[in-house]
């Protein structure tokens, strides 16, 4: 039976010193548990990350490759002896593999790991590039090929083409818990996305205002909550009703501070929930100036109700490469679906741009907004989403 093996880049934990064997411990465990009852095995040599299994596992294998957080890069690699004619093989394979899907030239880029191997890379590179040219089945380009052929002398030879980026990082778990306010808007899925990307195991907090909004957007939520478990190996996601609350705001505070004193509730709501589960943080998908409310006053505001960090992680990024990111996750297409989220409910024309935390304070305890907030977290609502579906 014919073995297919995967060559996997670390990403970024390779520059960790002292605990980077917990690092990788946490990347192969986490690889091993996408692949779980598939048949496949997971290995990781001297910084190299080697996936394999039987060609049917293919799918189940890029699959978890595609997803796993943690990796720079991913290439199905052909697995030879150490001997230059099965390289010479497996490289004009591989080149005419590049042929057909229409590249011209090629170089050929050799490492040798095994220093044991007799000759050095230039001079496998030579050689093997020799017989690609030779056969005329691709130029030679040095300086800008269309191709690259990869050729890794270890424990065994590795041919290999071109690598799928990964998604960078550090693994999933590695990074403590953060508490993700989820809306179905295109923001907050991807930062929820970034801070996986550093490690974070990801709960998610959602707040709904039924019946003034519909049950397709909470599950609209839900999908997307559903997309970040790929990621992030499953999440919790809570659902608050927050009519009350919104209603409480609507009779009983200005009207241009109804943006900012419903996002206090929601940070009072998810620091309630994450002191309850143990996460670290709260993570908004706030980003400076992108909306009137999203000013650094009113975050300021926010931020008075919060005792944990609040992360804002695209608080530096505009919109464009918000929606690219929410593109290449697949959370874009969910997002954009026209299902109102609560925040329009009852909003001002023109929201306070620069609140103040003492009178902003003094309107939320006037309205009675706390005793509201700690009923609706009590009647809050729970689904896990596994990394699978
Ligand atoms: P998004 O695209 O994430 O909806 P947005 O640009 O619409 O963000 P706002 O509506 O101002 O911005 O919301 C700012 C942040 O507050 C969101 O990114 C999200 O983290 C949180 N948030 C807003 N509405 C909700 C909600 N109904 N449930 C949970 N969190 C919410
Ligand atoms: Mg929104």
């Amino acid at each position: 039976m014919e073995t297919v093996t995967y060559l996997v880049k670390l990403g970024e934990l390779t520059l960790k010193g002292g605990n980077r064997k917990d690092f990788e411990e946490r990347l192969v465990q986490n690889a091993r548990h996408y692949l779980e009852r598939k048949r496949a095995s997971v290995r990781l040599v001297s910084g190299r990350m080697y996936v394999e299994g039987p060609e049917e596992s293919v799918p189940a294998i890029e699959y978890a490759l595609s997803h796993l957080v943690g990796i720079a890069g991913w290439s199905r690699a052909a697995k030879v002896g150490k001997t230059m004619d099965e390289m010479k093989a497996a490289v004009i394979a591989e080149a005419e593999r590049a042929r057909d899907g229409g590249k011209r030239s090629f170089k050929i880029e050799a490492r040798r790991a095994d220093k044991d191997f007799p000759l050095t890379s230039y001079e496998i590179a030579r050689d093997l590039g020799e017989a690609v040219y030779e056969r005329g089945i691709l130029a030679v380009d040095v300086h800008a090929p269309d191709a690259v052929i990869s050729v890794e002398v270890r424990e065994r030879a590795f041919v290999y083409g071109p690598t799928v980026p990964g998604h960078r990082g550090l693994p999933c778990g590695t990074g403590g818990r953060g508490l993700l306010l989820l809306s179905g808007g295109i923001d907050s899925p991807v930062a929820g996305y970034r801070m996986l990307k550093r490690g974070m195991k990801l709960d998610c907090i959602y707040f709904h205002s039924h019946p003034y909004t519909s049950p397709e957007a909470q599950k609209k939520v839900e999908d997307l909550a559903r997309v970040l478990a790929r990621y992030g190996l499953g999440t919790h996601l809570n659902v608050v009703p927050f009519t009350e609350v919104q209603q409480r705001i609507r009779d009983n505070a200005p009207v241009d501070y109804a943006t900012v004193l419903l996002r206090m509730c929601m940070m009072s709501a998810a620091n309630r929930l994450a002191r309850a589960i143990g996460s670290k943080c709260l993570i908004t998908g706030e980003s400076l100036g992108q909306v009137a409310s999203q000013t650094i006053e009113n975050m300021t505001v926010t931020n008075s109700m919060a005792e944990l960090p609040v992360l804002r992680p695209l608080v530096g990024m505009d919109k464009d490469e918000i929606i690219a990111t929410a593109k290449s996750i697949g959370t874009y297409e969910t997002s954009i679906l026209p299902y109102e989220d609560c925040c329009v409910l009852f909003s001002p024309k023109h929201p306070v741009l620069k609140a103040k935390v003492a009178y902003t304070r003094e309107l939320y305890d006037r309205a009675g907004l706390e005793p509201l907030v700690e009923e609706a977290f009590l009647a809050r609502a729970h689904s896990r989403f596994g990394w699978e579906e």
